[in-house]
């Protein structure tokens, strides 16, 4: 088999720890593919998408697979007292101490369908009144695979939900769903048997829709409900967070899908900043946004995965981009944000006013210190870009001496890389092993050289690296090209726009590889040696992106992104691919080895490094000072307590979080 060959099957196949019929989502990931292109032709023939206009609401969205169900047409009585569920696993340090008891409105814990001051229906309908009719009871997408509770089976929905099911547009369109499938816990997805009862274990109670119009005063009111009624309040937007932070038990949650609008300002400014800036709604995705500029000749920064919302929890934990070495972290660029707070009050933040919540939200992680209704951020000019297609190598075989030469060679690459982002530029990079973990092998998904509109420059930026590959007599494959705008160069790698080809469904840590560690020669050799163990022993797969992050920080400006990010060369998520075909305790072994083998493993061989917020395992020891670093935790945590002192929001290893626990029936409860 031709190298390109072997390494297009291999990485159909990567993720997959076990039979290579879990890998269907991967190559069900490239069919859609080609439906996403189809789309996006069927758009642009239509000319439906508008740009270089000053208010664009792009709306690329597919119907969702089960019809929101309004406020009215549920009946809530069978909702709630079916949605007692199964238990969500827990972090280290949250205690199994449930009661079982049926709690009230003054309990140290938050309430769950079922306790007896959970809120009656008279209660909730004066809410939807209240929302204009904006509220929706939860009915999970996979009840249309179950004969009850909701009475709502359908053969060929059922189908689709579990085709599309590792998807990321089959979720964000709907109001309650999330990606990941530990906290789904299998309560109601479309792999457990028909006869199973469809039960709402982690998903949220009630959603409110928000829309441009009304959000503030929506959230306003639903803040205030949920705090008369001493409910869990969550906040959705795509349902992407990998560690469950957009969903919780019996939660009154804020879907933020439908705020698209986007606004072109050509000429803001402040003291820190003159030039272009976009406004956005707190629903904008990437693929809006990349959209909507393709025209104007400016572009911003977005995530790889075209799906990813822009204002919640990716610019607010931080944010990378291909782009990063060039103009920073998203949460580095952000100007002005508008946020309903705690007490329900609609404030601006930005780098003078309320500037300890402008700090806070700019990289200390969604979903705790208020909802955002919109983000203004920095544009930046489209222009051409340099790049390479495939840029790929891998071991000549599995006997031992081409796989040592293999991982060398990735030692090797990672040391070159610094003096690569220094410039500007960044690299997307793949390393697993195939088949049966015997032959390992890098590819990239993403070679971006901003600065270059020549092949001939992309060739000069790529030398030490292909020279360093020659002079190893490790073969590879390149070969350089240039994009004529951002977005062009953004589909070869990612696209196409609107969805992308990136499945959802995995177990997830992550680290940040410090610079010290990487130019290091026997530090960067144990690090080669942990990915190797990672990969070829247990499994997973490495992703990382190599990016300077050290700069687009504007003078007076400061964000609170984790400061490794500032010494890191590249951020690494660790993934081992879900598989709902088969049983549910081997996925949840793969999770245990990454708890307390991987990760433990991994972080030792970084010392001062840390962990991407937004990309990490749920389970990670010590969090506050992997996600956060330990100094800034304290600033974060203050800014916590004067903006939402009795911790109206909560999630998972958010600010603020180590106040709360689990009982056993999943209710959010305050430390005692
Ligand atoms: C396939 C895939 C690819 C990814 N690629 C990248 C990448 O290239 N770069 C990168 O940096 N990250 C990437 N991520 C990680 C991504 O940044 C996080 O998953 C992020 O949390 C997604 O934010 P969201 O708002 O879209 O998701 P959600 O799950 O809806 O929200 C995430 C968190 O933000 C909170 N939140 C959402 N909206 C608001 C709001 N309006 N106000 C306050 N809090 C809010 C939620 O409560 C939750 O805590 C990727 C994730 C996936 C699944």
């Amino acid at each position: 088999m031709s190298v390109p060959g072997f390494l297009m099957s291999s990485l159909l196949m990567t993720s997959c720890r076990t039979a290579p019929k879990g890998c269907n989502g991967y190559i069900r990931a490239s069919s859609s593919r080609f439906t996403s292109n189809l789309l996006l032709a069927i758009l642009l023939l239509a000319g439906g998408i508008l740009a270089n206009v000053s208010t664009i609401e792009p709306d690329l969205d597919e119907p969702p697979l089960v019809e929101q169900r309004p406020f009215e047409m549920v009946n809530h009585q069978l909702y709630t007292t079916t949605a007692l569920s199964l238990l969500t696993p827990l972090a280290p340090g949250h205690n199994w101490n449930g009661t079982g008891h049926s709690l009230n409105g003054t309990s140290n814990c938050k309430l769950i369908p079922g306790d007896h001051t959970w809120p009656g229906d008279g209660d909730w309908s004066a809410l939807n009144e209240t929302l204009g009719g904006r509220l929706i009871a939860s009915v999970p997408l996979a009840a249309v695979c179950h004969n009850g509770p909701f009475n709502i089976y359908n053969e060929t929905r059922c189908g689709e939900a579990r085709e599309g099911w590792d998807r990321p547009e089959t979720h964000f369109v709907e109001p309650v769903e999330f990606n990941a499938p530990i906290f789904q816990n299998a309560t109601c997805d479309p792999f457990t048997s028909v006869d199973q009862e469809c039960e709402l274990g982690n998903y949220v109670s009630y959603a409110v829709n928000l829309t441009t119009d009304t959000a503030a005063d929506d959230v306003k009111a639903g803040l205030a409900f949920a705090t008369q009624h001493n409910l869990r309040v969550v906040i959705k937007n795509t349902g992407h967070d990998y560690l469950g932070k957009s969903t919780g038990k019996g939660a009154l949650s804020f879907w933020t899908h439908n705020l698209k609008n986007i606004s072109i300002i050509e000429d803001y400014s402040s003291d820190d900043y003159n030039g272009p800036a976009v406004k956005i709604g707190a629903g904008v995705q990437g693929f809006d946004v990349l959209d909507s500029l393709k025209e104007s000749g400016y572009l911003t920064l977005s995530g790889s995965c075209p799906t990813v919302g822009l204002a919640g929890g990716y610019t607010q934990g931080g944010g990378h981009s291909i782009l990063t070495s060039k103009y920073g972290l998203s949460a580095d660029n952000v100007l002005e944000w508008e946020v309903v707070t705690a007490n329900g009050t609609l404030v601006t933040a930005t780098p003078k006013e309320n500037q300890d919540l402008y700090f806070a939200l700019s990289g200390g992680g969604g979903g705790t210190f208020g909802v955002v209704i919109s983000m203004t951020t920095r544009l930046f000019e489209d222009r051409k870009v340099g790049g390479a297609n495939n840029f790929t190598f891998a071991a000549a075989s599995d006997k031992k001496e081409d796989v040592n030469a293999f991982w060398d060679a990735v030692g090797s690459l990672q040391n070159l890389t610094i003096p690569f982002v220094d410039a500007g530029n960044s690299l997307v990079y793949l390393i697993y092993a195939w088949p049966d973990r015997k032959v390992p092998a890098l590819t990239t998904y993403s070679v971006t050289v901003p600065d270059c509109d020549t092949t001939e420059c992309v060739d000069t930026a790529m030398k030490p690296f292909t020279d360093d590959l020659t002079a190893r007599g490790v073969k590879y494959e390149y070969s350089a090209k240039v994009s004529e705008t951002f977005l062009e160069h953004y589909n070869a790698s990612f696209g196409p726009i609107p969805y992308g080809w990136y499945p959802v469904s995995q177990v997830t840590g992550g680290r940040l590889l410090p610079r010290a560690v990487v130019s290091d020669e026997e530090m960067g050799k144990n690090l080669t040696a942990t990915m190797r163990m990672a990969i070829q022993e247990e499994g997973f797969t490495f992703g990382c992106v190599a990016s300077s992050a050290k700069v687009g920080l504007r003078e007076g400006v400061v964000s609170s992104v984790n400061p490794a990010w500032r010494n890191a060369m590249a951020f690494c998520l660790v993934v081992g691919k879900w598989d709902y075909s088969i049983d549910r305790a081997e996925m949840m072994k793969m999770q245990k080895a990454l708890t307390e083998m991987v990760q433990p493993a991994l972080d030792a061989a970084t010392p001062g490094g840390g962990c991407y917020l937004n990309e990490a395992n749920f389970e990670q020891e010590d969090w506050q000072e992997q996600f956060y670093g330990l100094e800034n935790y304290k600033k974060l945590r203050n800014v916590k307590d004067t903006w939402d002192p009795t911790g109206v929001f909560y999630a998972l290893t958010a600010v603020g979080s180590e106040d709360w626990e689990l009982d056993g029936d999943g209710r959010v409860c305050r430390k005692q």
